[in-house]
């Protein structure tokens, strides 16, 4: 991996668990403290809980419902879109939308540093070598295999390269992968101070004349409209805060300290391929979008999962093809979240046809349909693999087994699962269910299938089927 944010220490770890060699270069001595994610959304959640990566690992119910609506998202988020606040009183619990995955895991408020702890610790306990203060400078894809070249001149070699460099991704760059999407607009600021004279700015997220302020107690945002940064790389100056603060806000506080601040625009892009011969991309160097509505790391953590059990077959020997779902399934996730993004920054400009389509947004979202809807959309409970009919490319509940533990303890061990009907304690969508490593449903039937006629382009072995 060349990269070691959350989503390179996230592939490094699933390869690890399945016996493939990795190695971690990232740049950073430490880990960045910027403030940046505060939630992953579900799907993601549901990845780190089955690694057992949640700091608390929330109670599962001690019953799964498949089909029972409204019982897996957990605590239903209010959050936002495009500063309009979802009213939470108005989310329907039982529509069907919420998916029930049995897993019990809602949205889960941590900070992305928490998360790259987690991720860290166990990539090394996993033995990945994880190496720190090593900048990678050049890429060579030979074919066979891709040598990178670090910044001290040493080169690294290896049979596969994980671009997982963030947004600006040199290694993207450098394979020459089209990025596919609009230039930055805007430039947000967001920053933890210290401050005066700022008790008279708002809490909560607001839309002014002038663009969107947002104030979570020292944490504060201030976004515009009228262009990019003109230099993303210059470190945040007080005065460059407070009168962003001044223009959105209309109050200009005395920032006394800043803590944590960070430039982001509305640069929306994906990769046009997720892998380029013996480079595959993953995370933010795969997509980029604004961070409205908290998907980006979630998104990435879930690149990871669908991309690791695959290449780790083909290290085993696994024809190569099986990689191309990889770019099939995770662009159309993630040109979901570029729409979902594109859609907020629509909403949020200042200009009166943006206002009139934010009026009408909000009034669609004061209706259970809409607030129902749009808190999915935010939990990222709406997006499924098309790989067939529904249940086919959907996550499978997290049922219990007879033998007393959960089918998320049967894919612990990073292979799938082929769930026969005595298996089980509660029914899945089948009874004879084919579960991919990552979770999803990928074939279903009345019978066992013969190996030999083996249903899906999955090998047996991915679903620790040996004969
Ligand atoms: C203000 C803000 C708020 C956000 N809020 C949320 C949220 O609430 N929920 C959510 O899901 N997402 C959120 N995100 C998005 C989330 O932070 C990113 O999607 C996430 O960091 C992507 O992880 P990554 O590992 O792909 O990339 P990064 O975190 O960018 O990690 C890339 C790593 O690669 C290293 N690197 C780069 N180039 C090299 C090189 N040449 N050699 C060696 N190392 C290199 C970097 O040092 C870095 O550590 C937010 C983002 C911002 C800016």
């Amino acid at each position: 991996m060349v990269g070691g944010g959350p989503v390179g220490l996230m592939v490094a770890c699933e390869l690890a668990l399945r016996g493939v060699s990795a190695t971690v270069l990232e740049r950073r001595d430490a880990i960045d403290p910027t403030v940046k994610a505060a939630y992953v959304n579900v799907p993601a959640a549901e990845a780190l809980f089955r690694r057992g990566l949640l700091p608390e690992q929330p109670k599962p119910p001690t019953q799964a419902r498949p089909g029972a609506a409204g019982k897996s998202a957990g605590p239903r988020f209010a959050g936002h879109f495009g500063g309009l606040l979802v009213d939470a009183s108005e989310i329907d619990e039982s529509d069907p939308g919420w998916r029930d995955t049995g897993f019990d895991v809602g949205i889960q408020f941590l900070p992305q540093q928490v998360i790259e702890e987690r991720l860290e610790a166990r990539a090394r306990e996993s033995g990945v070598d994880v190496r720190r203060g090593v900048e990678v400078i050049d890429t060579v894809d030979r074919g066979e295999d891709v040598i990178v070249t670090c910044a001290d001149g040493s080169e690294v070699t290896a049979r596969w390269l994980v671009a997982c460099d963030g947004g600006r991704s040199a290694i993207r760059k450098r394979a020459e992968v089209p990025f596919d999407g609009d230039g930055p607009t805007m430039t947000g600021r967001q920053a933890l101070v210290r401050w005066t004279g700022a008790d008279a700015l708002p809490v909560g997220w607001r839309r002014t004349p002038t663009g969107v302020f947002r104030r979570l107690g020292d944490l504060v945002l201030a976004a515009e409209f009228d262009g990019a940064p003109e230099n993303r790389d210059e470190a945040i100056t007080s005065d460059e805060l407070e009168s962003s603060i001044e223009r959105v806000a209309g109050i200009r506080p005395n920032v006394n300290e800043i803590r944590s601040a960070t430039r982001f625009t509305d640069n929306t892009r994906v990769a046009r391929s997720y892998r380029s011969g013996r480079i595959l991309l993953a995370g933010d160097a795969a997509h980029v979008h604004p961070p409205f509505g908290g998907q980006g790391l979630g998104l990435g953590i879930v690149d990871a999962t669908n991309l690791a059990w695959r290449l780790a077959l083909v290290v085993h020997g696994h024809p190569e093809g099986l990689l191309d779902g990889y770019t099939e399934e995770r662009r159309p996730a993630a040109e979901w979240v570029l729409q979902f993004t594109r859609a907020q920054v629509g909403v949020m400009r200042t200009d009166s046809r943006s206002r009139a389509a934010g009026e009408m947004i909000a009034r669609l979202m004061s209706t259970r349909d809409g607030a129902t809807i749009l808190a999915q959309e935010v939990s990222g409970v709406r997006h499924r693999y098309e790989l067939g009919e529904p249940p086919i490319g959907d996550t499978a509940p997290n049922v219990r087994l007879a033998d007393g533990a959960r089918l998320s303890d049967r894919l612990a061990a990073g292979t799938g699962a082929l769930v026969r009907p005595e298996d089980t304690v509660d029914p899945l969508p089948f009874p004879y269910t084919l579960i991919r490593p990552d979770g999803v449903i990928a074939w279903g039937g009345d019978e066992a299938p013969e190996p030999a006629a083996w249903p899906v382009d999955v090998p047996p072995a991915a679903f620790g089927v040996t004969s």
